[in-house]
């Protein structure tokens, strides 16, 4: 079985798919983390992001595997450098290229075919799973969502403090972020017409489970 979970970032969708995978039994599949992973050999190579022989030979070669709550890629673990602000800033920019999410896409099915999966990333629902047996579509206000990735970024201690400047500007990234991953022509982030949405501003991540909890129902 396939579970679905969509949306933009800071809406939730990472804790709460790992909740649900746990209370499920179910694998979890962090597809964000496969286009930080391609955006970080980008990275490391030096290449231009754009489609070209050097970008889609490091694509044939590639290899992304997930151990528990880690992530390798090529075998080199890249959990804490894929979540860098340096990161955030060209993940967009890499994953609209149509050879990284053709790739990734195919990686993607290969996992998933596996077993019973929470797919989360933002066109779960739309494109690479059609078919999932249930499909959510989580959303929470830009403030909301700004708070939720400043305090992240301070308990991994990449930022000193939070405070209303910290926040206008991680505010200002994420929308950045949203609207190239909204507007894009490959697979842009929308709401699958077959999804629950749920707005997950001021509520617990228990809140929010339980509701995902009551639709799923088995
Ligand atoms: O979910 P996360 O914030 O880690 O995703 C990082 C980026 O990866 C997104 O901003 C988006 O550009 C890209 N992404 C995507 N398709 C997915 C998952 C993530 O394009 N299924």
């Amino acid at each position: 079985m396939i579970i679905t979970i969509d949306g933009p970032a800071g809406s939730g969708k990472s804790s709460l798919s790992r909740r649900l995978a746990e209370q499920l039994g179910f694998s979890f599949l962090d597809t964000g983390a496969m286009y930080r992973a391609v955006t970080y050999l980008v990275v490391k190579n030096n290449l231009p992001i754009l489609d070209n022989p050097l970008l889609q030979n490091l694509l044939k070669n590639l290899s992304i595997t997930f151990d528990d709550k880690e992530v390798f890629v090529n075998g080199e673990n890249v959990t804490g450098m894929i979540r860098r602000p340096e990161i955030d800033k060209k993940v967009s920019s890499v994953s609209e290229l149509g050879s990284v999410r053709d790739k990734l896409v195919e990686l993607q099915r290969a996992i998933a075919e596996k077993g019973d999966y929470i797919c989360e990333g933002r066109d779960m629902g739309s494109v690479v799973f059609p078919h999932a047996q249930r499909k959510f579509y989580l959303d929470a206000s830009p403030e909301e969502r700004a708070r939720r990735r400043a305090n992240q970024l301070f308990n991994r201690r990449m930022i000193e403090k939070i405070d209303g400047d910290i926040l206008n500007k991680i505010r200002n990234e994420i929308e950045e972020r949203d609207s190239k991953d909204s507007t894009r022509k490959n697979s842009p982030l929308t709401i699958p017409a077959d999804s629950i949405k749920i707005d997950t501003d001021g509520k617990t991540i228990e809140q929010v489970l339980n509701e995902m909890m009551k639709s799923i129902n088995i």
